[in-house]
């Protein structure tokens, strides 16, 4: 499944991208289409922080279905952050892949005589592809030794940068969720957003997030955190060049 997960969404990213180039006739299109990619790295992260965020507060490892497959995977990344770094390609970008699929499919369906239909291939693609990295640059952020032109990346936070990513690896892993590019955590941070959505779930149906994870004392003191958020000043040794 993954494998093929793998190969069917390369080729379906690849024949949105070629009826795009074909279907944009004018600069203006052309601008238009790179500044949409752009925005897409900017959702893809949010939508990267969102997932993160469910895994590692809601739900518990022993739900069904998603307990296993969902919950179990992103807790045990805070127990061995190593862990990543030993998957390979398929592993490591099989699941994304997967899931892409049916949008990708969707994008690929779109029309594209109008300027709508453009704009909505172009925004399915842009997500979709981003997605499908996400997996990918996370695991990188944990390599030792990366290569080359992936510290040149994360160095120009085009990537997700480990010095960054290891803000969230630190206990009570409640804050840095975005795991693509990890530009729009500290904005989340700063103005809690993911405390607010969590104040909600528990004003709302009395749950607790974290609270079968690290216990209830421990889930509440992080809900009912008074100050506003600091920027985080962790930082990881710097990757040897
Ligand atoms: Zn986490
Ligand atoms: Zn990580």
């Amino acid at each position: 499944m993954e494998v093929g997960g793998i190969i069917g969404l390369f080729t379906l990213l690849g024949f949105v991208a070629w009826r795009l180039v074909r279907g944009v006739s004018t600069v203006g299109q052309a601008l238009g289409v790179l500044a949409l990619v752009t925005v897409g790295y900017f959702v893809t992260d949010f939508i990267s922080g969102f997932v993160h965020w469910a895994g590692d507060s809601l739900g518990s490892e022993t739900m069904p279905v998603l307990g296993a497959h969902f919950v179990k995977p992103f807790r045990f990344h805070h127990v061995d952050q190593k862990d990543i770094t030993r998957h390979d390609f398929i592993e490591t970008n099989g699941n994304n892949c997967f899931i892409s699929i049916g949008p990708a499919v969707g994008g690929a369906l779109i029309p594209l005589d109008e300027a709508v239909g453009v704009f909505a291939a172009t925004a399915i693609f842009s997500v979709t592809l981003w997605v499908l990295f996400t997996n990918q640059f996370h695991k990188w952020s944990h390599l030792d030794r990366p290569p080359r032109w992936v510290i040149v990346l994360q160095r120009l936070n085009l990537v997700l940068p480990p010095d960054h990513h290891a803000v969230h690896h630190t206990a009570p892993y409640a804050k840095y969720y975005c795991i693509t590019v990890g530009w729009l955590n500290e904005p989340l941070y700063r103005v809690r957003f993911f405390q607010a959505l969590e104040w909600i779930i528990t004003s709302t149906t009395g749950l607790v997030p974290r609270e079968d994870d690290i216990g209830a004392r421990a889930a509440r003191a992080i809900l009912e955190e008074p100050s506003a958020p600091r920027r985080a000043e962790h930082r990881a040794p710097e990757p040897e060049v």
